[in-house]
Order: structure tokens, then sequence, then C-alpha cells
């Protein structure tokens, strides 16, 4: 009997492959239905993985890219569309390669994988594994809350730290550390930010086509994108800003996060439209002449850091007020304090040591009949779809070689 510990896309896909391979599998799962993390990702739409050719999956993997060559490689993103595609669920690409159901329900993909499990006549029980009982050196049992299961080999599956509502909450490290593995302390990653700055003004606002450019504490730019943003009561946050943490790595403090309102307009060609937005309407005050340049709830934010008297009448501002405004438009900075904790993070990076996994099988090297899949290893990515990817991928090849 083998047995693999959460029913998220790694725990599932591995229980699959195992039971392909003409294994008796038992999932063991705490929540009562099987893949709730799954079932919100990409916001209730599963960016289930991307289109590009594998060979670019690398560049957009920061921790431990080399660790997933076999897993990767062995079942691909062309491998894991024709399985969500044969089992009916029709798949669409989207901006950046991202891979959604046609139908943009994440539930689709659970319910294929839930169907899939049953089709092969995997056992879903509903425990909360709570050790793993190993004899001269090798697995021998998985120890559950509500009882006691006798296997051979075992896949840790069990996920990360982030949305432990989720039912993600660091167990697999528990059992890893018990075991004798090492694991690189969990942090956040694809996490909300904390500015110095104070927000809270610009609560809510979403900022749909802005460029977001990330300088390091010595001023070097690490990250450049365009795309959409949001702010928060604590500072910012939605897809630039998740995506830049990933490129900051572990300690935000003091790197600059630079938007740009007006990516289409270089500096001069907005001077010139601010000169024409000003002209059309002279008597106007300052702070009443930008609505039909920037978002309402910004204006007010917008003048203050101008530091342009709000009542001054337009006709009035300078030639050098008016190019200060437009740059600050063409960059406005704030400065990061901190991330936001790992239970708002969309994936935790760190994990069991990825030298102590033999990557051709995902088995431990220390324990025999033990093996790693998804989130719970220290591997992690940017977003795109790759982090499911991973999951599925060395799900699979877990499942494959237990
Ligand atoms: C809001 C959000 C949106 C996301 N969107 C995307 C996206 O669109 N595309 C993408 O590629 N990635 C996305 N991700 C990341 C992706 O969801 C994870 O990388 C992925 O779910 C990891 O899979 P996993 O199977 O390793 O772990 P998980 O999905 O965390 O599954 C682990 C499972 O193990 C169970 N478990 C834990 N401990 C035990 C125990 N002791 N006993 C029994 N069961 C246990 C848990 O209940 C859970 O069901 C998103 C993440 C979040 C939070």
């Amino acid at each position: 009997m083998k047995v693999v510990i959460g029913a998220g896309p790694a725990g599932m896909m591995a229980a699959i492959a195992a039971a392909e391979a003409g294994k008796r599998v038992l999932l063991i799962e705490k929540n009562e239905k099987p893949g709730r993390k799954l079932a919100i990702t990409g916001k209730g739409r599963c960016n289930v993985t991307n289109a590009r050719d594998v060979s670019e999956f690398f560049d957009n993997i920061p921790t431990n890219p080399s660790f997933l060559y076999s897993a990767l490689y062995g079942f691909t993103n062309a491998d894991l569309m024709r399985f969500f595609e044969d089992n009916g669920v029709p798949l669409k690409v989207e901006r950046g390669e991202r891979v959604f159901p046609c139908s943009d329900r994440a539930y689709d993909i659970v319910d294929a994988l839930k169907n899939r499990l049953r089709a092969l006549g995997v056992r879903l029980v509903r425990d909360e594994a709570a050790a793993i009982e190993t004899a001269g050196g090798a697995v021998v049992a998985v120890r559950g809350k509500n009882g006691l299961y006798p296997c051979d080999g075992a896949v840790i599956a069990t996920g990360g730290l982030s949305y432990a509502q989720t039912g993600s909450t660091g167990d697999g490290y528990r059992f890893a550390k018990a075991l004798g593995h090492g694991v690189t302390p969990p942090r956040p990653s694809l996490v909300p930010i904390v500015t110095r700055e104070d927000v809270s003004a610009l609560q809510g606002l979403s900022l749909k086509n802005c460029a977001l450019t990330v300088t390091d504490r010595k001023g070097a730019a690490i990250y450049k994108n365009q795309g959409e943003m949001l702010f928060t009561h604590y500072g910012l946050s939605g897809p630039l800003v998740l995506t830049a943490s990933g490129h900051i790595g572990a300690e935000p403090s003091g790197f600059h996060l630079s938007i740009d309102l007006k990516p289409a307009l270089d500096a001069d060609k907005l001077d010139e439209r601010i000169l024409r937005d000003f002209s059309s309407e002279k008597n106007k005050d300052f702070a009443n002449s930008l609505g039909a340049l920037l978002p309402a709830k910004l204006i007010p934010y917008i003048v203050e850091r101008s530091e342009i008297p709000p009542r001054a009448k337009v006709n009035s501002v300078t030639r050098e007020q008016r190019r200060r405004l437009a740059s600050l438009l063409k960059n406005l900075d704030f400065t990061a304090e901190a991330y936001r904790p790992i239970n708002e993070a969309i994936i935790t990076s760190g994990g069991v040591n990825v030298r102590e996994i033999n990557p051709s099988t995902m088995e431990s090297r220390l324990v025999k009949g033990l093996f790693f899949a998804g989130e719970v290893i220290d591997c992690d990515a940017y977003t795109g779809g790759y982090n499911l990817q991973i999951a599925f991928s060395t799900g699979h090849l877990a499942g494959m070689n237990v």
C-alpha cells in the first residue's frame, strides 16, 4: 500500500500516477474536500500552467530550478494540458501564455482530478496525518489522528504555510524534520508589500495599466513590468506587486517601488498633455484640474505630493511645477518596509532541502520509501502558472516512483 498525504494538486497527481502504475493508493486529506487551495487559485479561474516551452520555465523559478529538470521534463506542461483535456476540461491560453480552463472555473480542474482518482480506485480518507513511522530506515506506516495506515511508501504533499485556512499549515516540514531532513526556513513569496508611506487614503484603488520598477537598496533596477496593481490600507498589492516580491527576495526593507502612472507617454508628451488640460480651463484650481488624467481617488494624494498649492489657479502653475508634476506621475515612488505575513502570501519560499531529495524520483535520500511533492519542497516560482506545474510535475514523478 502507498499513502499520499495531502490532496492538493501535488498529492492528487501523485496518487493518480501511483494508481496508474498499478499501486494500491490511499490519499489522506484533513479537509472535508480535496483541493481547497486549488479551487481558489487564479481568482477562482485557476491558472493551471503556462504554455511557454518548458525550457523557459527555469527562468521563472528563482529557487532551485535545476532540481526540477527531471520533474518538469518528465511530466511537462503539454502533458498536463493533455491530461486535463483528456479528462473533460478544455483549456485556453491567455496573455503571458497563462493557461486556464475555458470555463474559467477552478472547480472544473479540481473535479477532473477527483473523477480520475475515483476511476482509478484511489481511496480518499479524511484524516489528519500526525507522523510517519519508519523501521530500519524505511517507511512502514503513516499515523493519522484517526488511525494507523501501514504502507511501504509515502508521499508528503502537504503544501507550504500560506493561506493556512485552506489546510496548508506546514505539517510536512514537521514530518521531514522528525525524519532528519533539513528544512530551509519558510518565508512569504508572491506577497503584498507594506510601505513606509501611509497610503491608507488610497485603499481599494486599483491601477489597470501602470508600470512598476523596483530598485534595490543600492539603486539598481531589479524588476520592471507593466500591468495591474492595487493599493491597500498598509501598502501595495495586486499582480504586479506580488510578482515583484518574488524578485525582491527575503528582505524587502529599503527597496523602492516606483509606479509610472502613464507608461504610454514619455515625460515630454505627458507635459504637453498636462499643458493642454490646463489651458482648456485656465481659471480652475489645480486640485480640480486633474480629473481627465487620473482616477478621482488618486488626485488628492498626487496634489499633496506635488507640493503645488491645491487652490493655485492652473494658469499660475509654473513650468517648473508642471515638470515636477509630470515627473511625479512617471515616478510615484514608495519605499518597502516589510512583507505582509506568510499567511497572506500566494506561496511559501523555503521548505525541505533539495539536496536530500533525489531529483530523478523525488525520494528522500535519508529514508527509504519517503517521497516529497509540491510546495513542501524548497522550490518556488513566479506567477504565471509555474507553481501549479511544479506541484503537478513533482507529484507525478513521486507517484510514478513510490
Ligand atoms: C490565493 C492563491 C492563488 C493562487 N493562484 C495560483 C495560480 O493561479 N497558478 C499557480 O500556478 N499557482 C497558484 N497558487 C499557488 C498554488 O496554489 C500552490 O503552489 C499549490 O497549491 C501547491 O500545491 P501543493 O499540492 O503542494 O499544496 P496545497 O495546495 O497547499 O495542498 C496541500 C494539501 O495537504 C493537506 N494537508 C496538509 N497537512 C495535512 C495533514 N497533516 N494531513 C492530511 N492532509 C494535510 C491540506 O489540507 C491541503 O489540501 C495560488 C495560491 C494562492 C494561495
